[in-house]
């Protein structure tokens, strides 16, 4: 294969091969843009010579010197010669940006005899400038010689000779070289003075760079392969070091951090490479260039326009001007906040230069959730110390003092105090405590422990599973290694990265945000599947309908049994011995259902609402404290010996595995009879007033055809029996189930014979299918995805390859049974972009998310559908 590439060769197609930075170079000389002369050896070169160094010597090195007689020629001036002489740059640049990750050598070619030929031709100062950033760059680059150490020897030298080196006679600056050597000398090395085997010394160097320890951590952050390699760009110099008429900049040609669309960048006088990054010297803004240089400033304008306008995006320019010369000697498409990638997408399309669908693929679902969610300054980050790591529950990030109990959330809150709720894990009962607390970390618990879905659920920012923590919530101390932390203590929680740092650190809020409803609208034009939200209270189901929610994809109804008043009822209920307590108990039930109803209906309206009965085992209800045992009795006119009796009778060893969902409705179908009668009573009187409604009603856990048929008959009876009461002719509904075992979806042919709908429970149906308990994994899923056992976290995405499978066998069945069943998706996969497309491809109609999630899986859903 071709290891070299010119210049005029290449193109920005060649990325893989030539490296991003070769290859828009390529382009950019196509294009006839300015760009000094050089050639692009291929990262192919790169990868043959880590796995077998002899490649070099016996293969690449004839090549690289055939192409420096070419350059030569093309640049009419000699790289070995002491007359007319050429200077060339090395200079790495792997396929994917990494921007400062690996090494890049200028002055290359000039040596003792040669700095002083250049010293003849231009100045003095200029010559040996540049050969001490030789000596610099070579030394750190191919030897590993610290730069600092240089630049001491240097400092030294001026204040021996009490003037800077610009002020430095001819004796002066061979002193530093001299001292640069001796440096040299001290690590064993020779500075070589060939030119040749400078280039080839660094160019292997360049190749070396790629197995850097910052450039693998990099690599691994970002998900770039590590087998890609770099490229290594030989170019020739110019110089923006050569007096007040040249200089170097890198320039936005939109402001990265707003998307403005106006020049952002900075530039130095006399200055060479990396100088204006380095903050050696402050360098002025690029509009200052337009002053002091107008026609470089204007030539500049120019070709920032050309390159932007060919790649359609955003630039990110480094140029050089040898006196009052403009080089350009990279582009790329420039890095950006989310706030400027979502502005700059929407006004390449108004200018005209890309369409719509593109201006969606270009937006990752991710930078939406920058979006909506607080993100902690980039800048002051760099400075808190990084406490322990945790699972990236909810995003968004929070600063607050610590508290361990929902009482003490609440008493801070109530006096202003920002709070951050720490626990081992959290239960329905901490759920006040949860509303008004900035952050929620656990120590314990998974993606959808009940923490986690709570939080995302409120668009609270949490860390679930943050094991390096011990929470001993009685003593209210947190340990972490040697630390260890008391009530009060300040913590910031960044739930993005799951990532936890001690003390306080700024956020920046972005704020609502016109341009997101713009592209989210572009979004649902090319969406073909829709998206609904997971939602129950009035709150929630606000925050789901603002963010474009097109229905409720899952209600649950377990929380209207929470609460002190409700939760004393469900407790008589469940306790009750006679059938005037169970009574008692259900029309009370049944008044607090109601009204909630008919509340979440007004909101809702007539966008469909899946309703899910009551699902978890009933000894969540109930006490397990002796103490409130007692106290329970008390209240509900019981011996305590027998409320401890029947509290005990009710565990389960196995609760997940338990008697819950349709088969408590089985054996106590007077509590899913009373919350059809909620609904339908709500539901019929919105209608007398006006209102549209259209139930969803979900029954949960089936395995077995004769679960759902039994208790779709009764509660077919139950609502007709209304309808009648109310003499009302009866208004369209449905009931569905809700597919969660492995049992379910194999026999989902027979399922749908008695179903008018589908929904996945993908959180249930992941933890039966692997027998992962989805409360627990945060415990080993660590392990498992640093010994690469399992790349995701299968709560997190889809597992395609088992839990995927059965789900599309099931639609198949399904649509066996009933061609157009509606099938929805509404574990918190539903929310994972990864997931999304999936679903899409195997004939899924809606995904349903957590309220806050759903803005990114609208744009997840377009580019699935596009
Ligand atoms: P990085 O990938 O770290 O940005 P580069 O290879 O882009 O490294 O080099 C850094 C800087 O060195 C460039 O921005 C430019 O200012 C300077 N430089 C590189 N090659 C040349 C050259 N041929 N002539 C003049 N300056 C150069
Ligand atoms: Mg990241
Ligand atoms: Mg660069």
């Amino acid at each position: 294969a071709k290891l070299i590439y010119f210049f005029e060769e290449g193109s920005s197609k060649d990325k893989g091969l030539l490296g991003g930075k070769g290859a828009n170079l390529a382009e950019m000389t196509r294009l006839g843009l300015p760009v000094p002369a050089g050639f692009t050896i291929t990262t192919e070169s790169c990868m043959k010579y880590l796995e077998e160094p002899s490649f070099f010597e016996d293969w690449l090195k004839k090549d690289v010197l055939e192409a420096v007689i070419k350059l030569e020629a093309e640049t009419k001036k000699s790289f070995t010669g002491d007359e007319n002489i050429l200077l060339v740059s090395v200079r790495s640049g792997a396929a994917f940006s990494m921007p400062g990750m690996m090494d890049t050598i200028l002055n290359l070619g000039l040596n003792d005899l040669r700095v002083q030929s250049l010293a003849r031709l231009t100045s003095m100062d200029f010559a040996f400038d540049c050969y001490r950033r030789l000596l610099q760059m070579f030394g750190e680059v191919v030897y590993g010689i610290n730069k600092d150490k240089f630049n001491i020897r240097l400092q030294k030298m001026e204040k021996h000779f009490s003037k800077t080196a610009a002020d430095f006679q001819e004796k002066e600056h061979l002193q530093v070289i001299e001292s640069f050597k001796e440096l040299y000398i001290e690590n064993e090395r020779v500075f070589p003075q060939n030119p040749i085997d400078q280039l080839l010394e660094a160019a292997k160097a360049v190749f070396k760079s790629w197995n850097n320890h910052r450039a693998k951590v990099y690599r691994e952050l970002h998900e770039i392969p590590h087998h890609l390699g770099t490229a290594v760009n030989i170019q020739s110099m110019v110089f923006g070091n050569s007096g007040n008429e040249s200089g170097t900049g890198v320039v936005f040609t939109r402001n990265p951090a707003t998307g403005e669309n106006k020049l952002f960048g900075e530039f130095l006088l006399n200055a060479q490479g990396e100088d204006v990054v380095a903050g050696i010297r402050t360098p002025e803004s690029i509009e200052a260039l337009q002053q002091v240089l107008p026609e470089a400033y204007a030539d500049f304008k120019r070709y920032a326009n050309i390159l932007e306008q060919h790649y359609k995006d955003m630039q990110d320019i480094e140029f050089t001007i040898e006196n009052g010369k403009l080089f350009i000697l990279q582009t790329r498409n420039g890095k950006r906040t989310a706030k400027a990638t979502l502005r700059i997408a929407l006004d390449l399309v108004k200018e005209g230069l890309i369409t719509k669908s593109e201006a969606l693929l270009r937006i990752s679902p991710g930078t939406i959730d920058q979006l909506i969610h607080p993100i902690f300054d980039p800048q002051a980050i760099q400075n808190v110390e990084l406490l322990a790591e945790g699972l990236p529950a909810s995003p968004g990030a929070a600063t607050g003092a610590i508290v361990f109990t929902s009482e003490k959330a609440k008493e801070c809150h109530a006096l202003g105090q920002k709070v951050i709720l720490v626990r081992q894990e959290t239960s329905p009962e901490d759920i006040e405590g949860m509303i008004v607390s900035e952050a929620i970390v656990t120590s314990r618990g998974g993606m959808t422990s009940h923490a986690a879905v709570v939080a995302r659920g409120m668009g609270t920012c949490c860390i679930t599973g943050c094991e390096a923590l011990t929470v001993n919530e009685e003593l209210k101390t947190i340990t972490c290694g040697e630390r260890i932390l008391t009530e009060g203590d300040l913590l910031s929680v960044d739930g993005t990265a799951g990532k936890l740092y001690l003390g306080e650190v700024p956020t920046v809020v972005a704020e609502n945000d016109q341009n997101l409803e713009l592209l989210l609208s572009w979004a649902d034009e090319y969406a073909d599947l829709q998206v609904r939200a997971n939602a129950e209270t009035v709150q929630d189901l606000t925050t789901a309908i603002e963010f474009g929610a097109s229905g409720i994809g899952l209600a649950r109804t377990e929380h209207m049994f929470f609460g002190e008043e409700r939760v004393l009822e469900m407790r008589r209920l469940i306790l009750a011995e006679n059938k005037e307590e169970i009574r008692e108990a259900l029309d009370k039930l049944l008044a607090f259902q109601q009204e909630d109803f008919y509340q979440m209906f007004q909101v809702v309206e007539d966008k469909r609402m899946v309703i899910r009965l009551l699902d978890p085992p009933m000894h969540e209800f109930l006490p397990s404290d002796l103490n409130e045992m007692k106290q329970l009795a008390v209240k509900l006119n019981k011996h305590p010996s027998i409320v401890e009796e029947q509290i005990k009778r009710l565990q389960e060893t196995n609760p997940m595995l338990g008697h819950r969902g349709c088969r408590l409705g089985i054996t106590e179908p007077q509590i899913y009879q009373m919350q059809v009668k909620a609904i339908f009573h709500s539901a019929i009187q919105l209608t007398k007033e006006g209102y549209t409604v259209f139930p969803e009603i979900m029954i949960p856990l089936v395995a077995e055809k004769e679960e759902l048929a039994y208790v779709r008959a009764f509660l077919i009876e139950t609502i007709e029996s209304i309808f009648v009461n109310h003499q009302m002719e009866p208004f369209p509904y449905e009931i569905g189930t809700m597919i969660e075992l492995p049992r379910a979806c194999i026999i989902a042919d027979q399922l749908a014979q008695e179903a008018d709908f589908f929904s996945f429970g993908t959180n249930d149906l992941t933890q039966m299918t692997y027998g992962f308990s989805r409360d627990d994994i945060g415990k080993f899923i660590h392990s498992y995805k640093e010994k690469n056992v399992m790349v995701n976290d299968p709560f997190q995405t889809l597992d395609q390859n088992g839990v995927g499978e059965l789900i599309k066998l099931a639609v198949t069945k399904a649509r066996q049974t009933k061609e157009n069943l509606m099938i929805g998706i509404c574990g918190e996969v539903g929310g994972d972009p990864k997931s999304i497309a999936f679903f899409r491809n195997i004939g899924i109609d809606y995904v349903s998310c957590s309220p806050y999630r759903i803005p990114a899986a609208r744009l997840a859903v377009a580019h699935a559908s596009i």
